[in-house]
């Protein structure tokens, strides 16, 4: 149940950011209506508990055997932002650049 919301939720955002949003804040300066958003990583407060990468509806995150660390897919991760919101050391964050 919860995972269909969650897919329902993802998908909105992804019509409203690709469909819709795009040519809403095209007609306009980007800066002044929308920054655009990043998923921050701070590994130093990462304690590997993997609860990102259980949240994370779209599978953006992954576990790297080798170094011991997540690793996220910038590629597909739409910055939901549930990830950052489960994770209790504030490893991940949304933030927004200029
Ligand atoms: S939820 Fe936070 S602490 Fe846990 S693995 Fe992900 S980033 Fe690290
Ligand atoms: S913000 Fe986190 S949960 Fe959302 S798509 Fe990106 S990696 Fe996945």
């Amino acid at each position: 149940m919860i995972r269909n919301i969650l897919s329902v939720v993802v998908t909105l955002k992804i019509i409203f950011k690709y469909f819709i949003g795009i040519g809403v804040f095209q007609k306009f300066p980007k800066k002044a209506f929308r920054k655009k958003e990043k998923l921050i990583y701070d590994l130093e407060k990462c304690e590997n508990c993997l609860q990102c990468i259980k949240t994370c509806p779209i599978k953006a995150i992954s576990f790297d055997e080798s170094h011991q660390r997540i690793v996220i897919n910038e590629k597909n991760c739409v910055h939901c932002g549930f990830c950052a919101e489960k994770c209790k050391t504030n490893a991940l964050r949304i933030d927004f650049e200029d």
